[in-house]
């Protein structure tokens, strides 16, 4: 061994400094080694212990902003370097590649000022410490220099920082590409917003501003590189949190930010109260976030609305929605005595009254159709009764849907607001998406976000790999073919044809489908497959080994879930609202339930034609309109040139510049920085600018004594070297 300084594996530290002190033979079974503190350690190596430790980086090269530039290219080396760099300087941002990695020092930092946004404008990446800014000047720089649009892909785990990041980007954009008209457009822009956080996030454990949808938003730009609009899609709104939160997390803001106001006369109609009165809204025993003021915000929250020109009448009709929702969940559903039915007390049960009113619904119907359902068989329409329980589901369900319909019409309200007529030559689109997630309890919404993540790998495999590949070619050096992973087989699992979500969509089809039928034809399936596995102590779950990691997900609640029914008759009541309450009657026109996707050019499979039941809407199952959405966004993606921003949490504490190595590994494992790190590994990841009089006297030399053949190419411009080559270059000089 030239080098004596390595890792070891530590259960602490993830990793452990250590050096060699007597020198080793191959097939030895210890190594001799001192630790940091000088206590010395027989640690044991060969085919039944460990492999032979990492070797760690010189010192000169620990500190470097860009990972790649370090010799020795392994986890350790990567972890201690973002470790260093975080907290002796300060520096929350290092490179990895064509990867920003942003830690999140949980602490107002004086890096984001309009100055910092001026000192980055126009400058090279190379030629200034890494940034959230510096990545966005890149996006605007290539596409100008490019002719080409751009995207900004962030993701990280819940609390990493991607909206913080995505906020900042939008910052430096509506900066150096302001209109010089004063349209103010790109304040509409960032007025987007607060708008979208105060109707999709919500406080979690993870996170007090938690984004529980998935957001792309596309810049635009005139020929000036000038914004003149922007334009955004979400994925995915977590649904289930209008009707349920885990203890010591909330619904989503603007329910709070209204009731905090329910005493201001303008809301008096509303008929609210205090958030803890209202069961959607008291769930989580705790209404209130340290360092917010529900009031407050909900001024601006209005003022955005405002400023996008959504008009006063609008928005009292979408507080009108919101509070609607409040009193739906309060309403009181009576068991009869025969325990197979039940009803409303209509004559005390204000919170109906109020609902009604609020929307302009008949109160007799309502009070009807949430305690019976219509069924309809070949021959007759009959009206059955529903259990206490039963019409509690369709109730909380009929309140989902109301607020979903009312988040995509504030969306496409948004977006009319943000459309310009004026030509866009180019957009720069920011994609802030939740990141690859396993819990202990792991369902259909893990699912849909690992499968999305899936895809996301998928797209960066083939981006730094495409990369990589032209580099090769440009500098002439012969053609290394990089063996990476491939996320394909994976994605096939899930969305090829009978892969896992086509066997949903069969399932929730099937009259008596239920979740356990559908796992046991997982089974029978797709116990082949390299990425599927059924646990050995299970028949409902099951198994899918994902890139970053293996995740157990229960069967049960998917098809619920994937079907997303709600009763027909409710809604239809809701269809019939008066045109006096216009917008609540847009919210539910048919329009939406069968729309195609937005882009004719989607190349999306066409749906098994199935016999449509003559009493349920025809609707698309929440996982087909989600690889949907998938595809399209990947199509965009791939028409623009990426950029990728990594968030990473450092610690579970929100603790200011806390590093938790081992929370550190998992994510850097998960978003798949160790994955681009193995495959510049994999190549000729360190390249220095030819000449380099320093290290290498002439050509020759190197090539005569110093170095393997193999370990190097001289390329046009370049000198391109194996991983460790560096570092054993800095050794022979240092050794000089
Ligand atoms: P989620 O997936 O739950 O939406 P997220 O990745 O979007 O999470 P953010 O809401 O962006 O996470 O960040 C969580 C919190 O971390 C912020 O509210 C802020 O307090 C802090 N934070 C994130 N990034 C920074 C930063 N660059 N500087 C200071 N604080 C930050
Ligand atoms: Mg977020």
């Amino acid at each position: 061994l030239t080098y004596t300084r390595v890792w070891i594996p530590d259960p602490d530290h993830v990793w452990r400094a250590a050096e060699i002190v007597r020198d080793y033979k191959e097939g030895e079974p210890v190594l001799h080694l001192t630790l940091e503190d000088d206590t010395p350690l027989e640690y044991p190596v060969g085919p039944k212990s460990n492999p032979l430790p990492f070797l760690r980086n010189p010192d000169i090269l620990v500190g470097e902003n860009d990972l790649t530039a370090l010799s020795y290219l392994h986890e350790p080396a990567v972890l201690h370097n973002l470790k260093v760099r975080f907290l002796e300087p300060n520096h929350i941002y290092t490179y990895c590649g064509i990867v920003l990695v942003a830690i999140n020092p949980y602490e107002q930092l004086h890096i984001y000022g309009e100055e910092v946004i001026r000192a980055y404008s126009g400058q090279n990446m190379g030629d200034m410490d890494p940034h959230i800014f510096a990545v966005a000047e890149e996006a605007y720089k290539q596409m100008a220099r490019d002719e080409r649009n751009q995207s900004i892909i962030v993701s990280g785990e819940s609390g990493a920082g991607k909206t913080v990041s995505a906020k900042y980007a939008m910052r430096f954009f509506a900066t150096v590409g302001g209109s010089t008209s004063d349209t103010n457009v790109e304040e509409k822009v960032l007025a987007s917003s607060p708008i979208m956080e105060a109707i999709g996030n919500a406080k979690t454990t993870r996170n007090d501003n938690s984004s529980r949808f998935g957001k792309y938003i596309e810049i635009g730009f005139n020929r000036q590189y000038r914004i003149i609009g922007a334009n955004m899609r979400t994925y995915l709104l977590e649904k289930s949190r209008v009707v349920f939160q885990a203890e010591d997390e909330r619904n989503y803001h603007i329910f709070y930010q209204l009731c905090a106001s329910a005493s201001l006369p303008e809301y008096k109609d509303l008929c609210l109260g205090n958030a803890e009165d209202f069961t959607f809204t008291s769930m989580g025993e705790n209404i209130f976030i340290e360092g917010v003021n529900d009031a407050e915000d909900l001024e601006k929250t209005r003022e955005a609305f405002t400023l996008l020109g959504i008009k006063e009448g609008n928005q009292s009709s979408i507080f009108k929605v919101i509070a609607s929702i409040l009193h739906l969940g309060n309403i009181e559903i009576c068991s009869q005595r025969d325990g197979e039915s039940c009803h409303v007390l209509v004559r005390h049960d204000l919170h109906l009254k109020h609902f009604c009113t609020l929307l302009g619904v008949e109160l007799k119907q309502m009070e009807h159709w949430l305690c019976h359902r219509k069924l309809v068989t070949a021959t007759e329409t009959y009206v059955k009764n529903m259990s206490t329980k039963q019409a509690e589901n369709a109730r909380d369900a009929l309140a989902k849907h109301i607020y979903a319909r009312m988040f995509d019409w504030i969306v496409e309200h948004i977006n009319k607001a943000l459309h310009t007529s004026s030509k866009q030559h180019s957009f720069i689109g920011v994609l802030d998406i939740y990141g690859f997630e396993t819990f202990e309890v792991n369902s259909f919404e893990q699912f849909c976000i690992n499968y999305a993540n899936e895809k996301l790998q998928q797209q960066f495999n083939s981006h730094v790999f495409k990369l990589e590949q032209e580099e090769y070619m440009k500098e002439q050096i012969p053609w290394t073919l990089i063996d990476f992973y491939d996320n394909q087989p994976c994605i096939d699992l899930i969305e090829a044809r009978l892969g896992i979500l086509d066997l949903l969509d069969e399932e929730c089809k099937v009259p008596k489908g239920t979740d356990e039928n559908w796992a046991q034809k997982l089974y029978k399936q797709h116990s082949v497959s390299a990425h599927f596995q059924k646990p050995r102590m299970s028949n409902v779950s099951f198994i899918i080994v994902h890139f970053a990691d293996k995740v157990e997900y229960q069967s049960e609640g998917f098809l619920e879930k994937n079907r997303d029914t709600v009763y027909g008759e409710q809604i239809n009541i809701l269809k019939a609202i008066s045109s006096q309450f216009q917008l609540v009657a847009d919210l539910f026109h048919d329009k939406d339930d069968v729309a195609p996707p937005k882009s004719s050019r989607v190349n999306v499979r066409p749906a098994k034609s199935t016999p449509k039941a003559p009493n349920k809407e025809h609707k698309k199952t929440v996982g087909h309109q989600f690889r949907s959405s998938l595809h399209l966004l990947m199509e965009t993606l791939n028409a623009t040139t990426p950029h990728y921003v990594r968030c990473i949490k450092p610690n579970d504490l929100k603790e200011p510049f806390m590093f938790d190595s081992r929370r550190a590994v998992q994510q850097l494992r998960a978003c798949g920085v160790l994955e681009t790190i193995r495959i510049s590994a994999a190549g000729y990841p360190s390249r220095l600018l030819q000449p380099v009089p320093v290290l290498l006297r002439s050509r020759d030399g190197l090539t005569d004594k110093e170095l393997d053949h193999d370990m190097f190419q001289f390329g046009k411009t370049k000198i391109f070297f194996r991983a460790g080559q560096v570092a054993y270059l800095e050794k022979l000089r240092a050794d000089r």
